[in-house]
């Protein structure tokens, strides 16, 4: 299917002629993420380590009337190589490159910083935040050379925000995500190449599903969103389509925060269920009666 053809609806996609690299396409956030973007008229490389799990995103997108549209490219995000090859097989196999999703991870090492082996530490910085590096590099050539500006999207965390979200190492290369992008969208914008972050929390994928059972899980997270239902990773895909979009065109540096309020709510001393009672009237703190 030409790429420049009208979307199922008969509309013209946000996504139209538009040439995406999307890592962790396989699973969770990059699933959702390509799913949405061919729905909106992209070609997309799906890049991901898990071949059964991306050929699960290629059957889906299939049987959506997307199978010309998409390609899979078995990556390790942490090695240049890989990366390189995932743009030039956008390059080769659809002409172009205007968006480049750097969203795939795993937790990486769990340990207290005191008891981490340097090797876990430089292996979950290496796929948290050395692929970003990378991608920011090689997608960012590629557009340089391109000519027409584009598009990279980063995926950074609620826990590169604050401590108590994540495990030490990811936060601190979540963390490192956050700066790099406006490093990156200072560098690039000259050539209209925009370089945007997405931070989520609270997003009900693989990755978080297999910390507990699933039930034990939905109800934990609950308790902690003030939204009153968990994420879905559309709920991420969406933002990345704005973000890939000529929508986003005047949008660079910045780190979009999704997480269900979880951040704005802080320590979650307030309102009722925190530290504080049930009682509603006015409140004129200790003053005594004079
Ligand atoms: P997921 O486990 O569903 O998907 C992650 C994908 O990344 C998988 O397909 C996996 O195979 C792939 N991957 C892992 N290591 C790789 C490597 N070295 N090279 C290539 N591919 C690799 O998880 P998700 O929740 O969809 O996570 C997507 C992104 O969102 C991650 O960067 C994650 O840190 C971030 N994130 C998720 C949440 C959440 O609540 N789910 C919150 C904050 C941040």
């Amino acid at each position: 299917m030409a790429n420049n053809m009208e979307t199922a609806t008969g509309t013209r996609g946000r996504l139209q002629d538009k040439v995406a690299v999307i890592t962790g396409g396989a699973s969770g956030i990059g699933r959702a993420s390509a799913l949405f973007f061919l729905d909106q008229g992209a070609q997309v490389v799906i890049a991901d380590l898990n071949t059964a799990t991306a050929e699960e995103t290629l059957a889906l997108a299939a049987q959506k009337g997307h199978a010309e549209s998409i390609r899979f490219l078995r990556t390790d995000v942490s090695r240049e190589e890989d990366i390189e090859a995932a743009v030039a097989l956008a390059l080769d196999d659809f002409g172009r490159l205007d968006c480049f999703f750097s969203n795939a991870g795993a937790g990486g090492t769990m340990a207290p910083v005191t008891e981490t082996p340097v090797e876990d530490w430089d292996r979950t910085v290496a796929l948290l935040l050395r692929s970003v590096f990378l991608g920011i590099k090689h997608a960012g050539n590629a557009m340089k050379h391109q000519g027409c500006g584009g598009s990279i999207i980063n995926t950074s965390s609620t826990a590169g925000l604050n401590a108590g979200s994540g495990p030490a190492a990811y936060s601190a290369a979540k963390a490192g995500v956050v700066n790099l992008t406006q490093s990156a969208a200072v560098e690039l914008a000259p050539a209209r190449i925009r370089v945007n972050n997405i931070a989520p929390g609270g997003v009900f994928t693989p990755l978080i599903r297999g910390a507990k059972n699933e039930q034990e899980m939905l109800a934990f997270m609950k308790g902690r969103l003030p939204w009153p239902s968990v994420g879905l990773p559309e709920d991420i895909a969406h933002a990345a389509v704005f973000l890939a979009s000529d929508e986003s065109r005047f949008c660079t540096g910045t780190t979009l925060l999704i997480d269900g309020g979880l951040l704005a709510w802080g320590p979650g001393l307030f309102p009722f269920g925190g530290i504080y009672s049930e009682d509603r009237s006015f409140s004129a703190g200790n003053i005594g009666q004079g």
